[in-house]
């Protein structure tokens, strides 16, 4: 199966991922996670992509596209993938809609976690992560055992630039006016399977699966 998960920043498409791709073996590509390994590598496209994002703007169209299918062409992926993050504009859609054909794919399903903007605000700039092995605490609803410090590996957290309250604001102003048309672009496919992200990590679960059987 090659899932879709749409949705604004904070809702849960990373926490989501994460825990399905590890239920169905399929892969979890993030393209934020992928874009952020790429400025700790300091490759061209981590350095072409910094400014956009600590600004809170999208990555150019192009260098995405190029660089999901990238990813999705892995041997890891023949099973199938887990999008997160990808697509986020229609262009974006658009591209992938033709690449993937042309590869004999398709997506089976886009599933949308929708929660309100003051939900967004409030989860994302208590968000704390650690930049050594990606994991991610909030200080109100998953604080680390000690503070300031990763439970997993020790190192110290930070707050993502692109989580300051300002930025979060522009990101949020981004998805209403660049990814939004993605939910009438795919509900057109027959392929949206929307689901209410509000609840424990394991209720958002449930909708999902029950939402996306297959899974
Ligand atoms: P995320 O972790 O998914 O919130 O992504 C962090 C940042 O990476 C975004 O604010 C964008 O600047 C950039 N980014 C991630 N995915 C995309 C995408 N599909 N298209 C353009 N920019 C992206």
């Amino acid at each position: 199966m090659n899932i879709v998960l749409l949705g604004p920043p904070g809702a849960g498409k990373g926490t989501q991922a994460a825990r399905l791709a590890k239920a169905s073996g399929l892969l979890h590509l993030s393209s934020g996670d992928i874009l952020r390994a790429e400025r700790r590598a300091q490759t061209e496209l981590g350095q072409k992509a910094q400014e956009f994002m600590d600004a809170g703007n999208l990555v150019p169209d192009d260098l995405i596209l190029t660089m999901m299918m990238h990813h999705m062409s892995k041997p890891e992926a023949t099973g199938g993938f887990l999008l997160d993050g990808f697509p986020r504009t229609v262009a974006q859609a658009q591209g992938l809609d033709v690449r993937l054909s042309r590869e004999g794919k398709k997506l089976d399903a886009v599933i949308c976690i929708e929660v309100e903007d003051e939900v967004v605000l409030k989860r994302l700039t208590g968000r704390w992560s650690c930049a050594n092995c990606a994991r991610i605490f909030h200080e109100a609803f998953s604080p680390p055992k000690k503070n300031g410090v990763c439970d997993n590996c020790g190192h110290s957290l930070s707050r993502r630039k692109d989580d300051e309250p300002d930025v979060v604001a522009e990101r949020l102003r981004t998805y209403h006016e660049l990814t939004k048309p993605l939910v009438a672009y795919y509900r057109d496919e027959g392929l949206l399977r929307p689901v209410r992200g509000i609840g424990s990590v394991d209720e958002v679960g449930e909708a999902i699966r029950k939402a996306c059987p297959g899974l």
